[in-house]
């Protein structure tokens, strides 16, 4: 079976909108857009009076690259955000089908789901077992109500643990026919573990996310990619927006896959494990702290005895952290970004 099978049928058939840039590529005359033939004031630089390509070889090339695969596997787009938001749109009819997640994890996916009419299935991660995934409970809940898609955050955000890829092999092969299961690394760079996208080739019903928002330092340019088979990843770009990525944003993606960026990106991410390591101690320690838990990730989740007073002193000291004590299980809860060594001993020094 198709894993496309999984997918709103009228996508299948709708007629997707065609761009004047995909219908024809680049010429010496370009009268084909409605655009500017001229260049805004003084930034000519980058053509900005063109539209840009809707999802850029060289960007996808270079994508393909670092992550192991080949161009036709990827969907660019505006952040991850907007690939969560398209895959939920692909595949969940409004009113009828469903996602599933396991709370505590990253909100946008109970929000793509809500702004589709996505009925949201959770399966909480296991507080006994430092917030682990529960394989049994998810595949138990999907018999009883079925999804289309089954979010895995791999490592999990806000809590840092991580998924061991046996678990995601399992997932994926115990749902084949059934539903897509879509694993967020968005961290996976810290994790220090192969991707799931080494999976991809043998499980269709798998899809993985990437962003260039976290170990790459590039949240501001808005770039995430969808990891998946030609034929998911062709029905995405049937329904994305026209343009998605701006020219200076991807200009500026690009400048990260040079030598010496790559060579700086390794010492910050040496430099981040590092920091987190030393904080995850120092918190341990710390006698205000009741509780912190293992972290894969560029952050930790620690448990103190009033949340938002902890908080409220950071922040008068200059140092603002999240508070993640309404999310379920975290009562008491704050989580902490690894910063640059300077920033941690701020943060560490606010808590005396
Ligand atoms: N997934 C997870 C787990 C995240 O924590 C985030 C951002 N906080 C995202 C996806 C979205 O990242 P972006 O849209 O910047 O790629």
């Amino acid at each position: 079976m198709s894993v496309l099978a999984l997918a709103r049928p009228e996508l299948l058939s709708l007629k997707p909108y065609s761009s004047a840039r995909m219908e024809a590529g680049r010429a010496a005359v370009m009268l084909n857009a409605n655009e500017s033939p001229y260049a805004p004031f003084e930034q000519d630089a980058l053509g900005l009076n063109r539209y840009p390509d809707p999802q850029p070889a060289a960007l996808l090339a270079a994508l393909a690259d670092d992550y192991g695969v080949s161009p036709s596997q990827l969907f660019v787009g505006r952040g991850s955000d907007e690939a969560i938001d398209l895959l939920v749109r692909a595949f969940c009819r409004a009113g009828e089908d469903g996602v599933l997640i396991s709370p505590p994890t990253f909100g946008m996916y109970a929000v793509a789901a809500g702004v589709q009419g996505a009925r949201v299935v959770a399966v909480p991660l296991d507080p006994a077992r430092d917030f682990a995934l529960d394989v049994d409970a998810i595949l138990q809940a999907e018999l009883e109500q079925p999804v289309k898609l089954v979010f895995v955050c791999a490592p999990n955000n806000p809590t840092g643990g991580d998924v061991p890829l046996a678990k995601v092999r399992d997932l994926a092969l115990a749902l084949q026919d059934r539903a897509l299961v879509v694993v967020d690394e968005a961290y996976v760079e810290f994790a220090g573990r192969a991707s799931a996208t080494t999976l991809l080739d043998a499980h269709r019903n798998l899809a993985v996310l990437r962003t260039l928002s976290k170990a790459y330092g590039l949240a501001g340019a808005r770039l995430g990619t969808l990891i998946a088979s030609p034929e998911i990843i062709g029905l995405i770009r049937r329904i994305m927006a026209p343009y998605p990525l701006p020219t200076p944003c991807v200009a500026a993606a690009m400048s990260a896959f040079t030598d010496a960026a790559r060579a700086a990106r390794a010492a910050h991410l040496a430099q981040a494990k590092a920091e987190r390591e030393r904080l995850a101690e120092a918190l341990a320690a710390h006698p205000a702290i009741r509780d912190v838990w293992p972290s894969a990730a560029n952050f930790l989740v620690f448990r103190v005895d009033d949340a938002h007073a902890i908080w409220q002193q950071l922040l008068d000291r200059g140092v603002i952290v999240r508070d993640v004590s309404h999310y379920l299980g975290l009562a008491g809860c704050l989580r902490v970004s690894v910063g640059t060594p300077a920033e941690n001993d701020r943060f560490l020094s606010g808590l005396s």
